[in-house]
């Protein structure tokens, strides 16, 4: 018997359990100070009610021998037709048309960005922002393919673009970009298209935090461009869009016009979940049903702008003391570049310990994010504001 040794040369996690294990030590230390996290990359508002109304009907459903459900439809791959449709009316009022079996549901976008790469031969290389969400690196490095990174920095706004001499096979990309809030405009996602095309590579494209944007010249999907349906696949989510974390709900788009060597990927996409996959609840589908009906766009809509609101909170913190940085209009996330010339943990333990806020250091994003720092939107606006207060304390009379 012999293990698959890739996992050995995965990097330990030392991101959030070293966050974790410091401020718990500091908080030991100090029982009588309030930490405040704005480090959580979790959401804090509850479900929308329109939402929990729906999955009560779902349980009282699955009460009555005539409503039960057992195992969800097999056409669309255990998705039910309401929120498949749901999902197609979306994706309609971006200007994008989808076939319903094109639409895959998923317990998450975590798991089908990881589960895609069974469609993909070990031999592609792989391109990778840096920095960025770490399941990609991840992933792949498990599996044994060869990864490059495309730099994002202050001086590409932290939007990498195509560099026509890198052979990458495989694309990811994150807009808008956790860790860095930055997104992607129409105009640049059309130059991704158009590489991939010309080298036949794929894009995965990470659409998990569309629904902060505001700006119209950005795009919220990559079918938004022209020939991107023969080049890319979408992966989406009702977590953060919808309050989803703890409920698991996304949704994975795989275009029918995207064949490789002859083969369709929506028909391999197809095979692989039919057989290692057996739907999500019918309980959560229903749920997630109700977000995009009029009432749940409105509800929804609620929560976003409450988090939109501690966003430019920060950001308006950040003008002040003068400070780089990207991301926190279009994103719940704020990429600051760390004071004083200080590294992300430097400022870390200085936030910590001065200002008693945690926040997330850039460089377990990767090589790039050090001397950068991450603060999120998705605590509560009370605490935000403290923290804002006691940051603005501190570093302003220090400057
Ligand atoms: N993609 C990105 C960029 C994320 O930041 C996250 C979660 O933080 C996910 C995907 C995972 O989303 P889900 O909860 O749908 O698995």
């Amino acid at each position: 018997m012999k293990i698959n040794r890739n996992f050995l040369n995965l990097k330990d996690s030392y991101l959030f359990a070293t966050v974790g294990r410091k401020t718990a030590a500091y908080k030991a230390a100090h029982p009588g100070r309030e930490v405040i996290r704005l480090s959580i990359g979790d959401v804090t508002r509850p479900l929308a009610p329109v939402v929990i109304e729906a999955m009560h009907r779902a349980v009282d459903e699955m009460s009555r021998t005539e409503t039960f459900k057992g195992y969800g439809p097999d056409q669309y791959c255990y998705g039910y037709e309401r929120l498949i449709d749901s999902v197609k009316g979306s994706y309609a009022r971006k200007g994008v048309a989808l076939d319903s079996d094109e639409v895959f549901i998923s317990d998450g976008a975590k798991s089908d960005l990881g589960n895609i790469l069974d469609l993909f031969s070990v031999d592609n290389t792989v391109l990778v922002p840096d920095p960025v969400y770490p399941v990609y690196v991840d992933t792949n490095v498990m599996a044994g393919r060869r990864i490059l990174f495309s730099d994002a920095n202050e001086g590409n706004g932290f939007l990498p673009m195509p560099d026509r001499l890198v052979g990458a096979d495989i694309i990811y990309l994150c807009s808008p970009n956790n860790p860095t809030g930055a997104a992607y405009s129409r105009d640049q996602l059309r130059e991704w298209v158009r590489y991939a095309r010309e080298r036949d590579a794929i894009i995965l494209y990470d659409a998990a935090y569309e629904y902060f944007i505001s700006d119209p010249s950005l795009a919220r999907s990559i079918y938004e461009i022209e020939g991107a349906k023969e080049c890319a696949i979408e992966f989406c989510s009702y977590s953060k869009t919808a309050g989803f974390t703890g409920v698991r709900c996304g949704y994975t788009i795989v275009p029918k016009a995207l064949v490789r060597e002859g083969t369709s990927l929506n028909r391999l996409w197809a095979r692989r979940q039919s057989t290692k996959f057996n739907g999500v609840s019918y309980i959560t589908q229903m749920g997630a049903a109700a977000v995009f009906s009029e009432e749940g766009v409105r509800e929804i809509g609620e929560n976003i702008a409450y988090y939109r609101e501690n966003a430019r909170a920060i950001s308006e913190c950040l003008d002040r003391l003068g400070i780089w940085y990207t991301g926190g209009k279009n994103s719940p996330y704020i990429w600051l570049k760390c004071p004083f010339g200080m590294t992300s943990w430097q400022f870390f333990d200085y936030l910590l310990e001065e200002a008693n806020v945690v926040g997330t250091p850039g460089s377990g994003f990767g090589r790039n994010g050090e001397g950068y720092f991450r603060l999120t939107a998705f605590g509560t606006a009370e605490k935000t504001r403290e923290a804002l207060s006691r940051i603005e304390k501190l570093i302003g009379g220090a400057q």
